[in-house]
Order: C-alpha cells, then structure tokens, then sequence
C-alpha cells in the first residue's frame, strides 16, 4: 500500500478545490481562481437533446466504439479543418482525462519515459508515474512565453522514451504552440519512434487566429489527438472525451474501453452530437466574455508590484510570475487572510514553483476585486 499511495498523488488542483469547499461551509463568499471549468452553463440545445433521448428510452449500453452519429460528427469537426478524419479514426471515452490515461497505458511500460511540457497539467506526471513510467519535464520558462525549444525535446530523446505529451493551448499557462514547432515535433517523433500525444482540449479557445495542431494523416501510428467537450462546450459534468489516432490505434483503444468503462454514457452521447452540429453563436459569445476577462485579469496583474504575466493566446488561465519562493504557502496565505483561491505554479512542474495559476472562469467584477484583494496582500501586509 505505501508504494501505490507514492506513486498516487491527490490532483492539487482537485485538492485546492476541496479546501475551497470546506471554507464555504460559513456561508461568506470566496473569490474563485482556482477552478479549471467554464462558468456558462450547458447550451440548451444540449441539454434538451440529452433531455429527449432519455424521454425516448435511449438509456443503455451503446456499442464500445461509441454512437456511430458521434464518430461521424468528431470526424467531420476535423474534415472541415481540412484533416480527413473519417468515423474509424474516433474513440471516445468518459472524459479526455480518462482517453489520456486509455493512450498512456497502452503506450507505458514500466521504465518508460515520457516528456511533458513544464509546466504542464498535474495529471500528466501523475498517470505517468502511476503507470511505472518516468515523466521528463521540458523546461517551458515564461521567458520563452511558456513555448518549450525543438532543441529541449531533441536533447531529451532517449531510447525509453515512448511518448510525448503537448498541449497546446495550455494548461497551466494558454501558451499556444506556433505551427514551426508542431512540424518539427512530427518530425523528431517520426524519426525517433515516440508518439506524440496532443491534448487538444483547449483548441477552440484561442483569442487570435486558430491553434495548429500535429494531425495531418490520420492514418499515421505516431500521432494521437485527445480532446473532449468539457471546456469548449461548457460540459464538464457530463464526462465525454474522445481520441482521433490510426484505425489500429483506434481499435485498441476501443478494446481498453470494452475491457474498463464499455461506453461514455449513452444520452451524454446524444448530446454531444447536438452540441457539434447545433448552433454556434452562443460560443462566439463566450470566448468574446472570456477575451474582455483575460484583459481584465492582465490589467489587475500588472499592477501588483514584482510579478509579470504575458498575454495567454488561449484557454482560460493567466499564469503570473510572482516574487514568493513558496507558493504553496502564497495559496494557502491568500486562501486563509483574504479568502482568494488561486493554485501554487509548484503542482505544475519545476518551472512553475514561482508560479500561481489563476483562472479566468469567473465574472469580470470577481476579477477586479479578488485581484486587488491579491494585490494588497502581496505589497502591504502579507500577514
Ligand atoms: N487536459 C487538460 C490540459 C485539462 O486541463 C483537463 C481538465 N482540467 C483535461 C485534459 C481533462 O478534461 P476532461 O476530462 O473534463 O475532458
């Protein structure tokens, strides 16, 4: 038992979640930063289709493959992309998390390295170690815009190294991956025999242009997509994720779900389909409310005295350099005194310890005043 509770470590940002909760309990309020979901709610269009699908009795196993709908709708997402996913190419799982830990168990051995950004998402390192692996942070320092170098990858290949995780847009930090970097990562993967995983959950919520992303042939073994619907669609709760990789690969990841959870639920699925065909300009709205809250989130920062934020392409998160050592206290000071949640840039790897991620998922009013909360902590008292 020691060995297994080593090697699984509580999620820190579930735990910061947890911590908010308790202090909660008092009924006064708590400015939130911590959370990485939406703050809109579901589109109704979804939620009536899951609705309707239940009335209809659809409230049973569907085939481990997933509905055949569904399939056809992620591949089409992609096609209209320009990158000719066909339904074969699609897995889907309860939750891109859960699609992520179906990719690194086929993939890891015990022994086996795999490289992830630093910072990255905690959950990287941790199904990694779980799974006997060995995860090998590449340094991704603000002072590069949180953009890891081809060369940090190449100099890090080994011949244990199964795999490769990106995420871009990002987690902990909305840096966005430019395409020069994408065709390099290909490339080093082709030639060295990593897969390179792209967790692509972020991908629609860019704030200019679009994120590019590693898939150009499907039918090649070496790249895998993971991505899901919590953050784009609002649908954290529901649990859907999916993979786009190889009809090979794709048949294996079928047989892992056929042999673990069977099927994502069923009118979650029904649902999902209604959210990639249904209508789109409640999404225009939400990334326009989440651009005008980044700007807000940056102009708060800016003005605390000793840290430095740059402008996050994508996703949700501002990820400021502040002047603590221990953020991990810094999180829980601000918690305690000032009733700020925010999460230690520590959990997120080596390059993220003078860190502390904020997430924009709240109004812009919580902003600017859970902000200059934050800053008359930092830069009068800090007791
Ligand atoms: N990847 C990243 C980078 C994430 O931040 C998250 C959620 N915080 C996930 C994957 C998992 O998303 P879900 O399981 O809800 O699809």
């Amino acid at each position: 038992m020691n060995e297994i509770e080593a090697r699984l470590q509580p999620s820190p940002t579930l735990a910061a979640a947890e911590m908010v909760r308790e202090l909660q309990s008092d009924g006064k309020p708590v400015f939130r930063f911590d959370i990485g979901e939406p703050d809109f709610d579901t589109p109704q269009h979804v939620k009536d289709a899951a609705l309707e699908a239940i009335r209809s009795g659809y409230t049973h196993y569907t085939s481990a493959k997933g509905l055949p709908e569904l399939r056809a709708a992620i591949a089409n997402n992609y096609v209209a992309k320009g990158v000719p996913v066909k339904p074969e190419n699609v897995a889907v799982f309860p939750g891109s998390k859960f699609a992520l830990y179906a990719v690194l168990s086929l993939l890891t051995d015990p022994g086996d390295e795999v490289m992830i950004q630093d910072p990255s998402w905690p959950s990287y390192a941790s199904m990694i170690t779980f799974l006997h692996g060995l995860p090998i942070f590449v340094p991704a320092p603000l002072e590069q815009h949180f953009v890891p170098t081809i060369h940090s990858f190449q100099e890090r290949v080994t011949d244990r190294t199964k795999a490769v995780i990106i995420n871009s847009p990002g987690n902990p930090t909305g840096a966005v991956y430019p395409r020069c970097l994408m065709s390099e990562l290909r490339e080093l993967c082709e030639q060295r025999r990593p897969v390179l995983i792209s967790d692509e959950i972020y991908s629609a919520l860019v704030y200019n242009g679009q994120a590019p992303s590693p898939l150009e042939d499907p039918e090649s073994d070496g790249v895998i997509v993971a991505s899901g619907f919590s953050k784009e669609f609002a649908m954290t709760g529901w649990r859907l994720g999916y993979t786009v990789a190889s009809r090979r690969v794709t048949d294996l990841l079928v047989r892992f779900m056929e042999n673990t959870a069977t099927c994502p639920t069923s009118f979650v699925q029904k649902a999902a389909v209604a959210a990639l065909t249904g209508p789109r300009d409640w999404f225009t709205e939400m990334l326009a409310e989440y651009r005008t809250r980044r700007e807000a989130m940056i102009e708060g920062l800016s003005k605390i005295t000793g840290w430095q934020c740059g402008m996050p392409e994508g996703a949700f998160y501002c990820f400021p350099r502040t002047n603590f050592k221990d953020t991990r206290l810094l999180e829980k000071m601000l918690l305690e005194k000032r009733r700020v949640s925010v999460v230690a840039g520590a959990y997120f790897g080596p390059s993220g310890e003078k860190h502390v991620r904020l997430s924009y998922t709240t109004s812009r009013k919580n902003i600017r005043d859970g902000i200059e909360l934050i800053r008359q902590y930092v830069e009068h008292c800090c007791d």
